[in-house]
Protein backbone atom coordinates (compact mmCIF):
# COMPACT_ATOMS: atom_id res chain seq x y z
CA UNK A 1 0.00 0.00 0.00
CA UNK A 2 1.43 3.50 -1.01
CA UNK A 3 0.80 6.93 1.22
CA UNK A 4 1.90 10.06 0.46
CA UNK A 5 3.24 12.36 3.46
CA UNK A 6 2.71 16.08 3.16
CA UNK A 7 5.45 18.67 4.42
CA UNK A 8 3.72 20.89 6.85
CA UNK A 9 5.46 24.13 7.24
CA UNK A 10 7.04 24.22 10.90
CA UNK A 11 8.18 28.44 10.29
CA UNK A 12 5.63 31.19 10.98
CA UNK A 13 4.16 33.06 8.27
CA UNK A 14 4.63 36.71 7.99
CA UNK A 15 1.78 38.78 9.89
CA UNK A 16 0.42 41.03 7.42
CA UNK A 17 0.59 43.82 10.46
CA UNK A 18 4.69 43.94 10.70
CA UNK A 19 5.01 43.74 6.58
CA UNK A 20 7.37 45.69 5.21
CA UNK A 21 4.44 46.82 2.98
CA UNK A 22 2.66 48.47 5.72
CA UNK A 23 5.50 51.03 6.43
CA UNK A 24 5.93 52.56 3.04
CA UNK A 25 4.29 55.65 3.70
CA UNK A 26 7.18 56.69 6.17
CA UNK A 27 9.71 56.86 2.85
CA UNK A 28 10.55 60.45 1.57
CA UNK A 29 8.65 61.33 -1.54
CA UNK A 30 10.91 62.25 -4.07
CA UNK A 31 10.66 65.13 -5.61
CA UNK A 32 11.43 66.51 -9.41
CA UNK A 33 12.31 69.54 -11.15
CA UNK A 34 10.78 70.84 -14.08
CA UNK A 35 12.74 72.74 -16.90
CA UNK A 36 11.23 74.49 -20.19
CA UNK A 37 13.81 75.26 -22.33
CA UNK A 38 12.06 78.31 -24.07
CA UNK A 39 13.77 79.02 -27.00
CA UNK A 40 12.00 75.59 -28.44
CA UNK A 41 8.49 75.23 -26.70
CA UNK A 42 5.88 76.69 -28.86
CA UNK A 43 3.16 77.50 -26.31
CA UNK A 44 1.01 74.48 -27.69
CA UNK A 45 -0.43 73.54 -24.14
CA UNK A 46 -0.04 69.56 -24.71
CA UNK A 47 2.05 69.59 -21.37
CA UNK A 48 -0.13 71.16 -19.33
CA UNK A 49 -3.01 69.05 -20.80
CA UNK A 50 -1.41 66.23 -19.83
CA UNK A 51 -0.08 66.96 -16.48
CA UNK A 52 -2.29 64.60 -14.00
CA UNK A 53 -1.53 66.72 -10.93
CA UNK A 54 -1.99 70.54 -11.92
CA UNK A 55 1.97 71.24 -12.07
CA UNK A 56 2.00 73.29 -14.87
CA UNK A 57 -0.34 75.78 -15.81
CA UNK A 58 -0.82 78.80 -18.93
CA UNK A 59 -0.09 82.48 -18.86
CA UNK A 60 -2.32 84.90 -20.93
CA UNK A 61 0.02 84.01 -23.63
CA UNK A 62 -0.50 80.04 -23.36
CA UNK A 63 2.95 79.54 -22.45
CA UNK A 64 3.51 76.73 -20.13
CA UNK A 65 4.10 78.22 -16.37
CA UNK A 66 5.84 75.60 -13.54
CA UNK A 67 2.71 76.65 -11.22
CA UNK A 68 3.10 74.12 -8.06
CA UNK A 69 6.57 71.74 -8.56
CA UNK A 70 6.08 70.10 -5.72
CA UNK A 71 2.89 68.33 -6.54
CA UNK A 72 4.92 66.69 -9.76
CA UNK A 73 5.26 62.99 -9.28
CA UNK A 74 7.60 62.52 -11.99
CA UNK A 75 5.50 60.69 -14.18
CA UNK A 76 6.94 62.36 -17.33
CA UNK A 77 3.67 62.63 -19.31
CA UNK A 78 4.53 66.23 -20.23
CA UNK A 79 7.97 65.08 -21.54
CA UNK A 80 6.85 62.44 -23.19
CA UNK A 81 4.48 64.25 -25.41
CA UNK A 82 5.69 67.18 -25.79
CA UNK A 83 6.54 67.85 -29.41
CA UNK A 84 9.92 70.47 -29.19
CA UNK A 85 11.09 68.44 -26.36
CA UNK A 86 10.95 71.52 -25.07
CA UNK A 87 10.30 70.03 -21.21
CA UNK A 88 12.94 67.65 -19.05
CA UNK A 89 11.66 66.64 -15.68
CA UNK A 90 14.98 65.61 -13.61
CA UNK A 91 14.20 64.35 -10.01
CA UNK A 92 15.86 66.82 -7.48
CA UNK A 93 19.40 65.59 -5.22
CA UNK A 94 18.76 64.89 -1.89
CA UNK A 95 20.89 67.28 0.17
CA UNK A 96 24.53 66.73 0.73
CA UNK A 97 25.12 67.86 4.04
CA UNK A 98 24.70 64.29 6.28
S1 LIG B 1 6.26 64.78 -14.80
FE1 LIG B 1 4.05 64.36 -14.67
S2 LIG B 1 3.41 65.40 -12.79
FE2 LIG B 1 5.41 66.23 -13.31
S3 LIG B 1 4.99 68.09 -14.50
FE3 LIG B 1 5.23 66.41 -15.97
S4 LIG B 1 3.18 65.60 -16.33
FE4 LIG B 1 3.11 66.86 -14.46
S1 LIG C 1 4.24 70.62 -24.79
FE1 LIG C 1 6.29 71.46 -25.20
S2 LIG C 1 6.00 72.96 -26.82
FE2 LIG C 1 3.96 72.53 -25.96
S3 LIG C 1 3.69 74.12 -24.38
FE3 LIG C 1 4.60 72.33 -23.37
S4 LIG C 1 6.82 72.68 -23.40
FE4 LIG C 1 5.89 74.08 -24.89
Amino acid sequence: MAYSSRHTEEGKTAQKGNHPASKRSEKPKKKFNQFIFRDWCKCCGICSAFCPKGVIGRDEKGAPVIQDPDACIGCRFCELHCPDFAITIKEREAPKDQ
